[in-house]
């Protein structure tokens, strides 16, 4: 199961113990899901598919405990090939279906027109329906089930909702800033959403809709990916560490090579001497390690020291090879002839 589909599971059991924040969500439900049908002799009928049984059972109650309407829950496929099935709550054309077309402001037929087109008419409508500060969750959750989705946060975080227009879509953004969610908005197609992409808003947005299980287990898969990228961060950086160290050493050895061929280790100094053949030998030791094999031993920074001095000298034989050398081959030319 998606992690989408466990929220809407759990939210399916949601239900607030209040009328007005139940009217509140089922309003929210059909606006960000709701297709409003009108047949022959004007009638009007509204159809909310969703992808999750239990949403549709959630709405259908609703429905029914709210309005006593009749309603029916029709299953089918989206197309022929697609294993996904679709779940309908198709509210047929009766009388009562008034009561539930003036949550979404729709008084009469003409209403349906300007539906979303004007930020002050949606406003004055949704006032009447978003009547106190406890019906603000409540409507966030209705607008989550209708049209949001959530993607599993074992990968990258997001969570959305797909809105039908413009003046809906500034009104949920600001039902968000309630709780300073700070939602980014965009298009994707023709679509237009809101979206949360930040761990911290996303938890905080489960649990102003009251999804606390998803809550847990969003916050256990972060902890445990956070946990897993830092071991991992840790890791990477040692390897970096270690490739600095094998690095430095095999200059230093490089440097001694040069030195035991033009210059021979016997006439260095006892102190260089003696790093000089630690080093050959332990090519991969730290000059900590390196320090502590010495007799005395010594210090990081003294190892570092004599080190350097080693390569300064080695770059000195190397200079001073490279300014005979041009004669050593044409030495060496003369002699082919
Ligand atoms: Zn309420």
């Amino acid at each position: 199961m998606s992690f989408s589909a466990s929220v809407k599971n759990e939210l399916a059991r949601v239900t607030s113990g209040k009328v007005c924040c139940q009217r509140a969500e089922f309003a929210a439900f059909l606006r960000m899901g709701g297709n409003i049908r009108i047949g022959g002799k004007r009638q009007i009928s509204i159809l909310v598919n969703t992808e999750n049984a239990a949403t549709t059972r959630k709405y259908f109650k609703l429905a029914k405990d709210l309005f006593c309407v009749e309603a029916e829950i029709s299953v089918y496929r989206k197309q022929k090939l697609r294993k996904n099935q679709v779940f309908g709550l198709y509210l047929p054309p009766q009388p009562k279906i008034k009561k539930i077309l003036q949550l979404l402001g729709i008084e009469n037929e003409d209403a349906l027109w300007g539906m979303g087109q004007d930020d002050a008419a949606l406003n004055k409508v949704l006032a009447k329906v978003v009547k106190k500060d406890c019906c603000v969750r409540a409507y966030l959750r209705g607008a989550f089930m209708g049209g949001g989705s959530i993607t599993n946060p074992e990968g990258s975080y997001h969570l959305e909702l797909v809105c039908t227009d413009v003046a809906h879509q500034k009104y949920l953004v600001n039902l968000m800033q309630v709780f300073d969610l700070n939602p980014k908005t965009g298009t994707r197609k023709d679509q237009l959403l809101i979206y949360l992409k930040e761990a911290e808003k996303i938890i905080d947005f489960l649990n102003v809709i009251g999804a606390h299980q998803a809550l847990l287990d969003f916050e256990n898969t972060r902890i445990v990916k956070e946990i897993r990228n830092n071991v991992n961060r840790l890791v990477n950086c040692e390897t970096a560490n270690v490739n600095k160290i094998v690095d430095t050493g095999m200059r230093q050895v490089i440097a001694v090579r040069i030195i035991e061929q033009y210059l021979g280790l016997a006439n260095l100094s006892p102190n260089l001497k003696e790093t000089a053949e630690l080093r050959l030998e332990y090519p991969e030791a730290s000059l900590k390690e390196i320090g502590e094999m010495l007799t005395p031993t010594l210090g990081k920074s003294g190892v570092n020291h004599r080190m350097r001095r080693l390569e300064e000298i080695a770059e000195d034989l190397q200079k001073s090879k490279a300014k005979t050398n041009p004669k050593a081959s044409r030495h060496r030319a003369k002699n082919t002839h």
